[in-house]
This record gives C-alpha cells, sequence and structure tokens, in this order.
C-alpha cells in the first residue's frame, strides 16, 4: 500500500472548503452501514482518520446534517459536500472524507465495518472485516498499529 505525500490538500465541489492534513492517516475504513449509504449517496462510505491536530480546514461549514450527541458531521455550507466527522470522546482524531481529497492513489480501506449491513455485490479489499464496529478502544489501537506497519 502507498503512503500519501504530505501535505494532503483537498476541496469540496464548489471549492469553497478546503482541507490540509500535514499528518500520516492513522487508519483507512469503508462503512457499509445503511446511515452511510444514505451520507454518501453510494453503497458504502470510505473514510481516512487522522490525527486532529495535523488537520486544518478553510472555509464555511454547517454541520446540521445528522447532528448527534456523539457524532458532528461537517459539510460545505454552500454545495452542502460532506467532509469530515468528529467523534466525541475521540477529539484527537478526524475522519476525513476520502472523496474530497485531491489524491487518492495511495488510498484503500484497510479496515471494513457493518458488513452485516453490506449490499450483497458491493466487496472491498479490506484486510479487516467487522460485522459491526471494533468493540473496544483497545482493538480500534491494534487495528492503527497493524495499519502503520503496512
Ligand atoms: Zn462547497
Ligand atoms: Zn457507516
Amino acid at each position: 500500500m502507498n503512503t500519501p505525500q504530505l501535505p494532503i490538500e483537498g476541496s469540496c465541489l464548489c471549492g469553497s472548503v478546503h482541507v490540509r492534513v500535514t499528518e500520516q492517516p492513522l487508519l483507512t475504513l469503508a462503512c457499509h452501514c445503511n446511515d452511510c449509504q444514505k451520507l454518501c449517496a453510494s453503497a458504502y462510505s470510505l473514510t481516512a482518520m487522522f490525527p486532529a491536530e495535523g488537520f486544518s480546514v478553510t472555509g464555511e461549514l454547517v454541520t446540521e446534517g445528522l447532528r448527534t450527541e456523539q457524532r458532528e458531521h461537517n459539510f460545505c455550507a454552500k454545495c452542502l459536500n460532506f467532509i469530515f466527522t468528529r467523534i466525541k470522546g475521540a477529539d484527537t482524531r478526524v475522519n476525513l472524507r476520502t472523496s474530497v481529497l485531491d489524491d487518492l492513489t495511495w488510498f484503500e480501506p484497510f479496515v471494513e465495518l457493518m458488513t452485516e449491513e453490506k449490499l450483497s455485490w458491493s466487496s472491498v479489499p479490506a484486510v479487516h472485516s467487522f460485522a459491526r464496529f471494533p468493540e473496544t478502544i483497545e482493538v480500534l489501537g491494534a487495528l492503527m498499529v497493524d495499519y502503520s506497519k503496512r
């Protein structure tokens, strides 16, 4: 698997929101859940998880779409492109939607989640599969270690 050239940059569909990442990804994921299918108008969502301190964003964002106590999904205020998610209790990490990145040649999902809601014809070349989510922070940590050795 390739590692991305830093900084990693990207923008939304209309170009108003720009993202920049100065650290290597912690983990790459595909999620097959029904919510991700709706959010991304696709069979699954693609995410690259980064350290929050290496992530910066400019441009106006809205967070109203499916905002919950736990999850804050950030969209471009103009074109409503889905950009990134912050999860409460996991403030040291940012989940970036890979579709906004300028260069995706390095990206491949290492882990797939929620395969119990996966469409029958849909498949991704993930190394680790979960019927739902990793149950504990220890399992997630082990995945990150495994990913860093790829
Ligand atoms: Zn936009
Ligand atoms: Zn999902």
